[in-house]
């Protein structure tokens, strides 16, 4: 009877951890917040219990070198199965798993990735638990060889089934703004502290299908695939089809910013 599993009725946070350090961690706790008080489930833990209670399962598994902390915080459980529900007691749970981000190397060979209408709701900055067209969209993207799915809302970009898209334009990049349509990654707010880094233009700006497969450069990012280029779409090559200049630049500020202690977004 958990509406987790009748309704999908649930929000939950992926924390990437690095040699047993939490990766955005203030980042990732305070979207949590937000995506409960948006679906009104009241937290059942503080920060500090949060924080304790992810550490003992990163002891847990403390051999793998990095992990993917997933964490799901459900309504609870009622008497009945009905769409209305009564005060209930969320439920949680939480597990590991290795992530074994691709290396430099191999993404050289750049990636595949479709382009679909997004028909999605209009809520998409919630991280709910119901994903069920975001997991149709990553299939089709499987079952084609392709690394994702990319995401086109009445012709602009919005994001990837499972990631947040940039493009690059004329040593520019661009990705859409944070807002209802996106989820406000945290790798994405990570890119944009490197692109500062690298002191290269990063704007918050939409763009139209067209300006993507016209682009110099596509990436996509989450934080258990970090940064990615997509050297096609559709079939059809992105430039060259060669992975550019400026995903090398970012990749690697990516890589001194994930293991630098002052990281704390
Ligand atoms: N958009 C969507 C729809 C996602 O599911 C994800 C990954 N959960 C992202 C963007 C990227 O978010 P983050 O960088 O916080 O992993």
């Amino acid at each position: 009877m958990d509406r987790g599993f009748l309704f999908g009725d649930g929000i939950y946070e992926v924390f990437p951890v690095y040699n047993n350090f939490i990766f955005g961690l203030d980042s990732h706790l305070n979207r949590l917040q937000k995506g409960l008080d948006t679906i009104n489930i009241q937290n059942p833990h503080s920060k500090d219990e949060w924080v304790k209670l992810i550490n003992k399962i990163i002891l847990i598994n403390k051999d793998s070198d990095n992990q993917a902390i997933y964490l799901q915080i459900s309504r609870g459980c009622d008497e009945d199965r009905k769409h209305t529900h009564a005060k209930l007691i969320p439920t949680v749970y939480i597990q590991s798993s290795n992530i074994r981000p691709s290396s430099k190397d191999h993404l050289l060979n750049g990636r595949a990735a479709l382009c679909r209408d997004d028909i999605r709701w209009s809520k998409c900055n919630t991280k709910a638990t119901s994903l069920l067209a975001n997991t149709m969209y990553a299939q089709e993207a499987k079952e084609n060889g392709a690394e994702e799915t990319i995401l086109c809302r009445n012709g602009v970009i919005t994001e990837g089934s499972s990631s947040n898209v940039f493009i690059v334009k004329n040593n520019y990049i661009y990705t859409h703004p944070k807002g209802t349509l996106i989820l406000p990654g945290i790798t994405r707010e990570f890119i944009i502290e490197c692109a500062k880094q690298c002191e290269i233009q990063l704007h918050e700006e939409s763009f139209s299908e067209e300006e993507l497969f016209n682009a110099d450069e596509v990436w996509v990012s989450s934080s258990t695939r970090e940064v990615i280029p997509i050297t096609s779409i559709n079939g059809k090559q992105i430039k060259d089809g060669l992975v550019g200049p400026v995903w090398s630049l970012i990749y690697d500020q990516y890589q001194i910013l994930k293991t630098s202690s002052d990281n704390l977004l």
